[in-house]
């Protein structure tokens, strides 16, 4: 789960990391009080999306010349009208895609003057099991970009879980950050406070950029992205009231209330699969085959026909999506009882798409003969190859 820069901010506050003082703002009236409560001379009109590349973004339909999601302000009338060109309009970056995010909230925040820009972040390295900080004098910057063409400029370390965060990491990455003896003292101070906080709050990535060195020489969190571990959520009841539904996709939020592993993706076919691992390989089929998934979803283990029929609607409520593979397994749950599923759906959605379904397992004679009976247009599909053709052969067809 993703949570806006200033909610991060919030909590690294909470923690006792440096960071600006700012104000969230949700109407444009609202922009005045939150600007002069901050004082000046100086503000940040920050874009709140949960999308990074903010500042170099492009808001759609603005001049060509115009500035992006995040602008600085040299008094209270320009923090006002900045914020109220951003509320509202849709924010492109290179993180968003072209559709853009739309801006319904905006962070004011005290301006910072910059002396450097530095990277930071944590994240869990699979590769070790462990907490990774990655550090980089190149602040400010796309750090895929910085690790592409500069890797060297690229520090990380890995705390062992055991032994926990030492000091020793803070004065390694403030080394590799070039800080002075006052500002390694601040950073063996923050890489402390930032491993709490991941670890306490089942964090699963934080970055900082940039981190600055500010017009007093001190350290400063001057950006924060956040995601948390979706599945450790239930021991953080306060951090599931930070989930801001509008920045979802609605298909997938519809999805995770039914407890449905589902992911949009921009093809043709849908796909209801149980298991993560049969998803995967009938998506690989289906390009196989000259087609391309609407979606990876799995339905899980025990699909019952309630959670067949919403994944039905789920698939259904894409407009892209121009036929549906349902790909089966019946181990514990029998296919007779999955196919009526599917039948039962197929007419609780009304569906207007060609199905084809593929079952395999127990009672699967039994399924096939029920689908066959059913009176409804479905397709059975002898096998996985079977099944992708026939449905991607269906498509076609119907393009024709
Ligand atoms: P992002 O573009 O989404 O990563 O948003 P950031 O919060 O990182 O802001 C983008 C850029 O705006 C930063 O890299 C800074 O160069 C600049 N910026 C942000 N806050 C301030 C500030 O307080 N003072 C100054 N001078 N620049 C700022
Ligand atoms: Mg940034």
């Amino acid at each position: 789960m993703n949570i806006h820069e200033y909610q991060a901010k919030a909590l690294l506050r909470q923690y006792g990391a440096p960071v600006s003082e700012g104000r969230p703002v949700l109407r444009p009236e609202e922009a005045r009080v939150a600007a002069q409560s901050l004082g000046g001379p100086l503000w940040v009109v920050k874009s709140q999306i949960h999308a990074g590349g903010r500042g170099k973004g492009k808001f759609l339909g603005a001049p060509a010349d115009a500035k992006g999601g995040v602008r600085l302000a040299k008094s209270v009338d320009e923090v006002e009208e900045n914020v109220k060109q951003m509320l509202g309009a849709t924010l492109v970056t290179i993180q968003t895609g072209p559709a853009g995010k739309q801006v319904n909230r905006i962070y004011v925040e005290a301006g910072s003057d910059i002396k450097r820009e530095l990277y930071l972040s944590l994240l869990v390295d699979r590769a070790t099991s462990r907490v990774a900080f990655i550090a980089s004098t190149e602040g400010g910057m796309d750090i895929e970009e910085v690790a592409h063409n500069t890797p060297e400029k690229i520090k990380t370390i890995t705390v062992d879980p055991a032994a926990g965060i030492q000091a020793h990491h803070g004065r390694e990455i403030a080394f590799a950050l070039g800080l002075n003896g006052a500002q390694q003292k601040q950073c063996v101070k923050l890489i402390n406070t930032l491993y709490k906080f991941f670890i306490e709050k089942d964090v699963a990535m934080l970055e900082i950029n940039p981190l600055i060195i500010d017009g007093d020489d001190n350290l400063k969190c001057l950006d924060a992205k956040v995601s948390f571990d979706s599945n450790a959520l239930y021991r953080h009841p306060e951090l599931a009231e930070l989930r801001d539904e509008t920045e979802e996709d609605p298909k997938e939020l519809a999805a995770s209330k039914f407890d449905l592993n589902y992911i949009a993706l921009d093809g043709e076919i849908g796909c209801m699969v149980n298991g993560a691992g049969l998803a995967m390989a009938t998506m690989d089929i289906i390009k196989l085959y000259g087609s391309e998934p609407a979606n990876f979803l799995d339905v899980g283990g025990g699909a019952t026909e309630e959670k067949v029929t919403e994944a039905f609607k789920i698939i259904l409520s894409d407009p892209n999506v121009k036929g549906i593979l349902v790909n089966i397994f019946g181990g514990i749950m029998r296919c007779d009882i999955i196919a009526n599923g599917v039948i039962a759906a197929a007419k609780a959605v009304n569906l207007n798409v060609p199905l084809v379904v593929r079952l395999e397992g127990t009672n699967v004679e039994l399924g096939k003969e029920i689908l066959a009976n059913s009176g409804l247009p479905i397709v059975s599909g002898d096998n996985l190859a079977d099944a992708a053709e026939k449905i991607v052969a269906a498509v076609k067809a119907r393009k024709a």
